[in-house]
């Protein structure tokens, strides 16, 4: 991750790239590029290329200010599905404003900042990925249908389908790009699938986790295939997560684990989960962004429905597996993978900080099984938000995943995400019909 402009210049002239793709993410989380010819390298790589501000802020014509891409020459990678001859190659750009400073809706100037007040702490932050989505067949215009091709399940091995097909295929162009994909599997659900990332560095993993969901889909367009991210677009079975393994390191070693306690979890380890319990309901709102992703948590298809944590119980947003030594992690299990990946690593990683300043103490951990009679009243006491607007609610008031996220990325999100509640909530939609029309 030492790459220079100088090393970028070269790998592009060996490899005869023609095209470069210059890479952002919007404050919602989508990918944008602009593409320049390799002509213009040298230049985009000074920091001289610039666009307007409403693609990042998804609001066009209200105003306009130039902002200038600042690729990170680390970040370039050929695109393996590309021609050799004529390759396009991409870089992830930062984003700033003319005169050089940060530009607010940058959100992974964001994560570069909670991670710099991390490492000013000595601490560092490593992340795993395990990211799941839908392969859909599209009908005869090659629109996107909710038909799955397979029937399979759990870590099946079905006669050799087109989903496992698209799906190693996935895998292998990941890894010519350099990904360091750990495994993958066939999820629960029909037409469901699991990609694992391999622990890497906070910017680095969201950096993939940014261009993962872009190769999936390309990969999958290839096979006829559409590729979802949408956190539940069936009802009644499983939905798609991403959850976030994390570890938090101090030269060298993992300050999770402590040999002297009983369950081997240092005090660390137990008021960084604190504080991801104590900005839950913020934490949902970034990590959980669409009307639709309450669909999923709070639907109990092995998907978190409680701001607690546990072993073994997935009804909670943390699991921490029973590996200790170095291995020992949170994973944070409620974010689907449709939030912006930057925005929220850095907001988990700002709540578990700020757990460890307060000092806060974790509740107690959940356990394997929970009564069915019981079950209503523990949601009662500590469920997550079960709909966007009640996540947006914990958002407003919560000033610690404010201050990370900026005032300019908090402003606009909160505005554009009640703007999307109160559409969704001024429709009448199917079930309604259904449900009341004929009876009342
Ligand atoms: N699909 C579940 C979720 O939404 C996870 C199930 C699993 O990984 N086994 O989080
Ligand atoms: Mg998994
Ligand atoms: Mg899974």
């Amino acid at each position: 991750r030492t790459f220079t402009k100088q090393d970028v210049l070269e790998k592009a002239a060996e490899h005869n790239v023609k095209f470069i793709r210059l890479q952002f993410t919007n404050i919602f989380g989508t990918l944008k590029n602009i593409a320049i010819t390799v002509e213009e390298l040298e230049r985009a790589l000074d920091g001289q290329i610039s666009f307007d501000s409403s693609v990042i802020e998804g609001i066009v014509g209200r105003y306009e200010s130039d902002i200038l891409l600042n690729p990170d020459p680390s970040t370039f990678v050929i695109f393996p599905w590309r021609p050799r001859e004529g390759a396009v190659a991409r870089l992830i750009c930062d984003l700033l404003h003319p005169d050089g400073t940060p530009f607010g809706g940058c959100s992974r100037s964001v994560i570069k900042r909670t991670i710099a007040a991390a490492e000013s702490k000595g601490l560092h932050l490593q992340v795993g990925a395990e990211i799941e989505f839908f392969l859909f067949q599209t009908d005869e215009k090659g629109k996107p249908t909710v038909i799955t091709h397979d029937q399979a399940g759990y870590c099946d091995l079905t006669p050799v389908d087109m989903g496992e097909n698209a799906r190693r295929d996935m895998v292998l162009t990941l890894q010519e790009m350099g990904f360091d994909v750990s495994s993958s599997h066939h999820e629960i659900a029909p037409g469901q699938h699991e990609i694992f990332l391999k622990e890497d560095d906070a910017l680095a993993i969201a950096d993939s986790i940014a261009t993962f969901k872009f190769v999936v889909r390309t990969i999958a367009q290839r096979h006829g295939l559409h590729a979802t991210f949408m956190p539940k677009p069936v009802s009644g079975v499983n939905g798609s997560g991403l959850h976030l393994q994390m570890s938090l390191w101090q030269d060298e070693k993992n300050v999770f684990y402590a040999a002297k306690e009983p369950d081997g979890l240092s005090i660390t380890a137990k008021r960084f989960i604190a504080g991801l319990v104590e900005h839950a309901g913020a934490l949902t709102a970034i990590a959980n962004p669409l009307v639709n992703s309450y669909k999923r948590i709070s639907s109990n298809d092995l998907a978190p429905v409680l701001a607690g944590w546990s072993e073994n119980n997935r009804s909670a947003m943390i699991r921490v597996p029973s590996w200790r030594g170095n291995g020992t992690r949170v994973i944070l299990r409620s974010p689907d993978p449709t939030g912006n990946p930057y925005t929220v690593i850095a907001a988990a990683l700002q709540a578990g900080l700020d757990g460890i300043k307060r000092k806060l103490t974790a509740p107690k951990p959940l356990a394997k099984d929970i009564p069915a009679w019981e079950i209503k009243e523990v949601i009662r006491e500590m469920g997550l938000p079960r709909n966007l607007e009640g996540a947006l609610r914990a958002f407003k008031t919560d000033v610690v995943i404010k201050q990370a996220l900026g005032e300019s990325i908090f402003q606009r999100y909160l505005e554009a995400k009640e703007n999307e509640w109160e559409r969704f909530q001024s429709q009448v939609h199917q079930w309604e019909l259904d449900e009341y029309l004929q009876n009342f």
